[in-house]
């Protein structure tokens, strides 16, 4: 990937005026702090080796003058350093805020392939050196770039042909720096991929924590974990050996530009080109060249670890959301509901086999069918592309008689109400995970859903009632409460569209009834599609489609169907022997 020079410095723009400030202020402390050596040397030279009844006076002189460029040059460091760190952590936000935003825009596609805990990685770590970088790259450049110019000319003008000596390392200095900094980057990047990993494995085990300890599977997961751990220490092995090599290359040119000076220096004091003040001086200048490369090496760690960070953000940003709104997508007035799939085939990304094949059906606004057949022959996958959870590979799925690709996603997936088996519930209270479903809703009307869905009883003995805890995904609460929950949630979005999967299937007999209770409640007026494995619970439908490998192999009311003695007949039957 090219690095995205354009959209990496674009983050600088709400924050221009401070930041050309602070950069302001570092450069006049650098520029002082050039001051300081000429006043040494003037001390030492001039004044020294003048008259020295006037000498001491001078000196003090000198000495406020000192203490007056410190205390400025303070101030200066104290606004930069602040403010300068306050710019880099708010600039770091907005990227994390973008990401996260960007995120939820994703489709279910996406999801499907990526971990979790790695993508909390790229959110949280990856762009922390992100804000070091975008405040301290530019500032530090700038205060070493003006540094090492200044103390060059100055250098130049006591005595250039040892300027000119110490200037020759310079070139095999950023040959030996630029070959370290793209092995440097290689090791930074895997590190950020192996703490990723790392996170996944603790989202993982963490998530299904009930399952570790009901298997006693706990020793598998701290030795999975500790895979991870073990090879984020073997990338950071790779890394340190890398940056100990550069550290000590460098410190070795260092040590040798100062000998030289001190060779070279010393030669020509003896052949009396030079005094010995114009060496002092000399020597506290050469600092200020080698400053820069001593910190050469720091500077290239944290400029390739936010590099890397951020081309990892980018890489998450550069992703189209595989499901958007068309440019002209229309927003859906009034919904009746009529659900048509028009020679549907679908296949899952990267998968070889299609779901199914050129598929068509019609379901009539207020329709109650029922969608029944083995597992895994698509029912579920069937009605993800309804609300465009997927598109379909090939055909057409139209609502009210309109493309659902033409319909702007948010009205569209507004029509669509599921309940599933699995209840997915946010850590909060009841109240607030009622309210998901409408958040503009009043607490009355949150209630009125809550005693449609048969939950307000349970609600209403738990300790605090509608604002009782229920604990990370709802660990507080049973299977039946969940689902009543979700159910509520339903009631209080109101769809004119409705789909049943299999929402009571993992519940006990009398938490299902009580639960399909409501179900029916929630059907009525709306397009209802149950997908149920237990036939006693869609006998009532008015249509029961049954979906095999084969596509749609049948479809009519329960007693045609069981006259046909096909497909449905056959599953009935082998149910009924089952429960006897
Ligand atoms: P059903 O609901 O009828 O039991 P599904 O619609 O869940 O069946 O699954 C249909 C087929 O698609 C199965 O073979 C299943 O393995 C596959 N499948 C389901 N979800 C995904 C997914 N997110 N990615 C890839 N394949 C999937
Ligand atoms: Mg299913």
């Amino acid at each position: 990937m090219r690095f995205p020079v354009r959209k990496f410095f674009s983050y600088y723009k709400p924050y221009l005026p401070l930041f050309l400030s602070v950069l302001a202020c570092a450069f006049i402390v650098s520029a002082l702090t050039l001051v300081f050596p000429l006043l040494v040397r003037y001390i030492t030279k001039d004044v020294l080796e003048g008259d020295l009844s006037t000498a001491l006076s001078e000196v003090y002189w000198i000495g406020g003058l000192m203490l007056v460029l410190v205390a400025i040059q303070n101030i200066g460091n104290y606004f930069v350093d602040y403010k300068g760190h306050e710019i880099g952590a708010r600039m770091e936000r907005d990227l994390r805020s973008e990401l996260f935003a960007h995120m939820q825009k994703l489709s279910f596609s996406f999801y499907d392939k990526e971990k979790t805990g790695q993508l909390m990685s790229r959110l949280t770590n990856d762009l922390l050196q992100l804000s070091e970088l975008y405040h301290h790259g530019p500032e530090d450049y700038l205060k070493y770039l003006i540094r090492f110019i200044g103390a060059f000319i100055i250098l130049f003008f006591i005595n250039a042909p040892l300027t000119i000596a110490v200037f020759c390392f310079l070139p095999f200095l950023g040959v030996f720096s630029l070959y370290f900094n793209k092995i440097l980057n290689r090791a930074l990047r895997r590190n950020k991929e192996r703490i990723a990993d790392v996170n996944a494995q603790v989202e993982d085990s963490l998530s299904g924590i009930r399952v570790v300890k009901s298997f006693t599977n706990e020793l598998i997961e701290i030795e999975k974990f500790n895979r991870e751990n073990n090879r984020f220490l073997d990338s950071r092995k790779n890394t340190y050996k890398a940056e100990a090599y550069f550290f000590n290359g460098v410190e070795t040119f260092i040590q040798l530009i100062t000998i030289t000076v001190i060779i070279f220096g010393s030669t020509s004091i003896v052949n009396q080109i030079l005094d010995l003040a114009d060496l002092i001086t000399f020597l506290l200048y050469v600092s200020f060249m080698i400053e820069p490369i001593q910190k050469l090496t720091h500077m290239s760690t944290q400029f390739q670890e936010g590099i890397t960070g951020f081309q990892r953000f980018m890489e998450i940003m550069n992703l189209k959301p595989a499901i958007d709104n068309k440019s002209n997508a229309m927003t859906m007035p009034k919904v009746l509901g009529e659900i048509t799939f028009q020679q549907v085939s679908f296949r899952y990304e990267d998968h070889l086999d299609d779901v199914f094949v050129n598929l068509s059906l019609t379901i009539q606004p207020g329709e109650y069918v029922a969608l029944v057949g083995p597992s895994g022959a698509g029912k579920t996958t069937l009605c993800s592309l309804i609300p465009r959870f997927y598109d379909v590979t090939d055909g057409d799925v139209l609502l009210d008689g309109i493309n659902v690709r033409d319909i702007d996603l948010q009205s569209l997936r507004k029509t669509i109400g599921i309940v599933q088996q699995d209840v997915y519930l946010f850590a909060g209270t009841v109240m607030e995970n009622i309210r998901y479903g409408n958040p503009a809703a009043s607490d009355e009307e949150i209630i009125v859903a809550a005693k449609h869905a048969n939950a307000d009883d349970f609600i209403m003995s738990l300790p605090n009632g509608y604002d009782s805890e229920i604990g990370q995904r709802g660990v507080k609460l049973s299977g039946g409460q969940k689902q009543r929950l979700s159910i509520a949630r339903v009631f209080l979005k109101n769809p004119p569209v409705l789909i049943l999967d299999e929402a009571t299937s993992a519940l006990d007999y009398e938490s299902e009834n009580i639960v399909k209770e409501s179900l029916e409640m929630l059907a009525e007026g709306r397009t209802t599609i149950v997908i149920a494995h237990r036939l006693s619970t869609i006998r009532n439908a008015e249509r029961i489609f049954v979906l095999t490998e084969d596509g749609i192999v049948e479809q009519g009311s329960h007693n045609e169907l069981l006259a046909r003695d096909g497909a449905y007949a056959h599953l009935y039957s082998k149910q009924f022997e089952l429960q006897i």
